[in-house]
């Protein structure tokens, strides 16, 4: 992949495509497949933002059961099967677990047949997916199975489990920059460190984007015939800038923190949910009494999720501070039998997710649960969509419906979207061991497009993961990344102090 931004602004693009999170990153792999000449700028790097920090679970939509949901239902298992099918290297089955006997709990009976009526619903499920990626039918365990798949399990209520499979991303950020990489090779032009600063507007359409080059610091005019904004939390704060007014009743917060926190060690095999104690006033974003989870990871353990009111105009330390504690203590209340103690916790991830405020039926203040698409009004630029989205899972199926709208606005004839069949390029299925680390950092330089020392430790490579690198990792590959980049050591010194900064993703 190639970053020339002289390059992106010497042509008028089909689709100028505005944030390189998941959601844009989908929304260029399907509109380069299906033969739009594309371009996509990210203000940081692909992937660094909200997609980088989830829970990675592909959820199946079990959930959905239970309001009798039955088409998001098959929405999500659709785009779990799709994404074990065009990354089996980077989304792999993943048990779950969740004890029954608890007060909240679904019973055994009622979650027999909630899994019962799962699998008559996904007959599909497993079509074209190698066997290793294959999700098996869902079950009811006994008590003592439960305990061996989760020892830490010692409250007396529980009675047995219900243990479904759904799916989990390995690495999220490789999958979002698995998307970039293979729309650039359906001849998309990507850029990361570019950001959108301001739209021309011209009789009522977007003409030119203005791109600010975050590491040279030169402004470019980027054209589009069609522009979506997929910038995730900062797609309505942006789409104002281009004389978007969201049809949003005024006043009530728009966005929720949502926090992980990671803990040091692999505690089980399966995923694990278990219902939390607290009341609706303690989950703002919710209505109490939610589930949380355990998800292994390859060394270490995600615990989620505290969601808490986010006002963008003040620093989020704090709230997450608060919620840090407030979602161990929850947890342990929980499951006392495993103790998890702050000094447990290795490292944290946070996002901001959109709200229903006022857009959908329910509290404006819990979590919004359809993607946010837009633009075609009164008062949007006639050329301009916006889109936020709601789940990585379904990022893709998401993209296809932009897509479409965008050859409708563009009076072109529908071509086929081919994305959920279609592999990605670098997220095959690999048996063997990984290259060297020294090679896998120059391959990050030179062909994934890694500009920063921060976009190859925590991004490209495991160098960065929990606890973050270590000072010696990080020199050896400021030394690697400097010398293929041509960095003076003054350079390679504010490369290392940024990528050190804890919070420097
Ligand atoms: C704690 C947490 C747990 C979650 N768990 C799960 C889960 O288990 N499963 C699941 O399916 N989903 C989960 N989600 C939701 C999921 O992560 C998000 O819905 C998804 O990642 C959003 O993707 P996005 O591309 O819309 O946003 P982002 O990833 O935030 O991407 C938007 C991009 O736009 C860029 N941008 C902003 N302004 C500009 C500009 N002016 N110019 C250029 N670029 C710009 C940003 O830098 C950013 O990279 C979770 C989210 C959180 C926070």
């Amino acid at each position: 992949m190639r970053r020339d931004l002289n390059e992106l602004a010497g042509v008028e693009h089909d689709v100028l495509v505005i944030g390189g999170g998941i959601q844009g990153a989908c929304i260029a792999w399907d509109a380069a497949l299906r033969g739009l000449k594309v371009a996509l700028v990210e203000r940081d790097d692909f992937g660094a933002a909200t997609s980088a920090n989830s829970l990675r679970i592909v959820h199946g939509g079990i959930r959905y059961l239970a309001r009798a949901d039955f088409a998001r239902m098959r929405e999500s298992i659709r785009e779990r099967s799709a994404l074990l099918r065009v990354a089996p290297g980077l989304v792999e089955p993943l048990g779950v677990l969740v004890p029954t006997g608890a007060p909240g709990v679904p019973g055994k009976a009622a979650f027999g047949a909630a899994l019962a009526l799962t699998h008559a619903l996904s007959p599909a499920r497993n079509r074209h997916l190698d066997p290793s990626r294959r999700i098996a039918a869902g079950r009811i365990v006994s008590r003592p199975e439960c305990q061996r798949l989760f020892p830490a399990l010692n409250t007396a209520t529980f009675n047995g489990g219900a243990l479904w499979y759904d799916a989990r991303m390995t690495r999220p950020e490789r999958l979002t920059l698995a998307f970039v990489v293979s729309a650039a090779s359906a001849g998309a032009r990507v850029a990361n460190h570019a950001e959108a600063e301001d739209f021309e507007i011209r009789h009522g359409a977007v003409r030119s984007v203005r791109i600010l080059d975050r590491l040279s610091g030169a402004r470019h005019e980027v054209r589009g015939r069609q522009v979506v904004i997929a910038a995730g939390p900062w797609t309505e704060e942006l789409s104002g800038r281009a004389g978007r007014r969201a049809n949003l009743p005024g006043g009530d917060p728009r966005h929720a923190l949502a926090l992980n926190l990671v803990i040091g060690r692999r505690i089980s095999e399966v995923a694990v949910g278990l219902r939390s104690s607290a009341a609706s006033e303690a989950d703002p974003g919710g209505s109490g009494g939610r589930f949380l989870f355990l998800s292994p990871q390859e060394h270490t353990t995600l615990l989620g999720t505290w969601y808490g009111m986010a006002d963008p105009s003040t620093d989020p330390g704090p709230a997450l501070d608060r919620g840090a504690e407030v979602l161990l203590a929850e947890f342990n209340r929980a499951c006392p039998g495993l103790g998890l103690a702050p000094g447990d916790v290795i490292g944290r991830q946070w996002g901001r997710l959109p709200l229903k405020a006022g857009l959908e039926s329910g509290p404006s203040t819990s979590l919004a649960e359809r993607p946010r698409v837009g633009g075609r009004n009164g008062s949007c630029p006639a050329n301009l969509l916006t889109v936020e989205a709601v789940k990585y899972t379904t990022a893709r199926a998401v993209a296809q419906e932009v897509v479409d709208g965008v050859l409708a606005s563009m009076g072109l004839r529908q071509r086929e979207c081919r994305t959920a069949e279609t592999a990605l390029v670098g997220a095959e299925l690999s048996g063997g061991d990984l290259p060297p680390l020294a090679q896998r950092v120059l391959y990050a330089v030179r062909e994934e497009m890694a500009m920063t020392l921060g976009d190859v430790v925590y991004r490209r490579t495991e160098l960065g993961d929990p606890p973050g690198p270590s000072r010696e990792a990080l020199g050896l590959a400021a030394q690697l990344v400097g010398d293929a980049l041509g960095w003076d050591e003054k350079r390679r010194a504010a490369e290392q102090a940024s990528a050190l900064r804890p919070g420097a993703v």
